[in-house]
């Protein structure tokens, strides 16, 4: 793989009124050799258009992009070394799936002997041994998504990109495209940039997460980063499920944040950063119902409102006296404890995360 770096790019659009809307703003990015990279956030935060920045269809209109050190910014796509895989995944219904994947070989003049033997092996790594004669909508949705992924590969590009390549797919065979595409990425070292508004998919693949929002960084981290130890509300609530109340800050200083939770004083176990007012954010998972006596941590008063059974766990969610519903997720159940019942949920302390209200 190769170095990917984003310095400063922005671009932006004209409205129909007659406007600019900015849809990446100044946005900058390391992306180290060989790393998976997922750009995530909600439609319409910008993660496109900056995939098609780095693969070179759309030219920022100020900021500089690199690959492999070398200022690409005004490079044509088909200079980069870089290949794409698309949601719509984009195949050639007229052509065979081996002259799919044949197709930028082709392109590039590599001798026919050579061509055959790649797109064979290539065959093999996305696992459509036998299939190379085919027609495109001769396949299954997932198939097709394969031959998307081997059209690319067989290129053996330095740099992979891929926008939102699981959407169409069912959940399943999603699973399996996740860990196929990890592996596949891996195995070659090529470095990838991946877009997805899917936080399990950016969780479960990537080695640094982005989260962008209105064209915007919020935070860049690993996922356990991102998941522990979210830097703002947005991401707090946007990764995973996330009970976030308010607190009043009381102190902060050198050895961290002291907050009062309606009434009770709770030591921040991290923060992003120290505000007059703050959130703490607390997954449902850290979050005991009914704990046993001598918890060591925040203890909460409240009454159980529901109770949905989820099949591997239960979701409790409890009305607090203090006014907020919270939620907790938990292996045990209750099979006393009825809806209206007094409850008290403990919180763990350890994962008693703050970021500015
Ligand atoms: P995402 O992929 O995160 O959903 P996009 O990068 O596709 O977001 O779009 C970001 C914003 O830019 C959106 O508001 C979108 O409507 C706008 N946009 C994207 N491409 C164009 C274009 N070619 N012309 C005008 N507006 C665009
Ligand atoms: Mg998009």
């Amino acid at each position: 793989g190769v170095t990917v770096t984003l310095d400063h790019i922005m671009k932006q659009f004209k409205t129909p009124g007659g406007g600019t809307m900015t849809a990446v703003d100044d946005l900058s990015l390391n992306i180290a050799s060989g790393s998976f990279v997922t750009l995530l956030g909600p439609s319409g935060c910008g993660k496109t258009t900056t995939l098609r920045m780095i693969a070179g269809f759309e030219v920022p209109n100020s900021g500089r992009i690199f690959i492999d050190g070398a200022d690409v910014t005004v490079v044509p796509p088909n200079r980069r070394n870089l290949a794409m895989v698309f949601q719509s995944y984009a195949l050639f219904p007229h052509l065979t799936v081996a002259g799919n994947i044949a197709y930028g070989l082709k392109l590039r003049k590599i001798p026919p002997a050579q061509i055959q033997e790649r797109v064979a092996a290539v065959l093999k790594t996305v696992g459509l041994d036998g299939l190379g004669e085919r027609y495109t909508n001769q396949l299954s949705g997932g198939q097709q998504q394969r031959v998307a992924l081997a059209r690319a590969i067989v290129l053996e590009p330095k740099v992979l990109l891929f926008d939102e390549p699981l959407s169409n797919l069912d959940a399943k065979l999603r699973e399996e495209m996740r860990s196929r595409i990890r592996e596949l990425q891996q195995s070659l070292g090529t470095t990838a940039v991946y877009v997805t508004h899917d936080q399990v998919e950016a969780m479960t693949m990537s080695d640094v997460i982005v989260v962008i929002n209105h064209g915007k960084i919020e935070q860049i981290g690993t996922p356990a980063e991102i998941y522990e130890q979210p830097a703002s509300r947005f991401v707090a609530d946007f990764i995973g499920r996330v009970n976030l109340l308010p607190t009043e800050t009381i102190a902060t200083g050198t050895d961290g944040c002291q907050v009062n939770l309606f009434g009770n004083p709770v030591k921040l176990h991290s923060f992003s950063q120290p505000a007059a007012a703050m959130l703490i954010a607390v997954r449902p998972e850290a979050v005991e119902l009914q704990p046993d006596d001598g918890w060591n941590g925040p203890l909460l008063p409240g009454r159980l409102v529901k109770t949905v059974y989820v099949g591997q766990h239960l979701e409790y969610t409890v009305q607090l006296d203090a006014g907020p519903e919270m939620t907790a997720i938990s292996f045990n159940r209750y099979p006393g404890l009825s809806a209206g019942d007094p409850v008290r949920i403990g919180l763990k302390p350890d994962a008693i995360h703050g970021v500015p209200a």
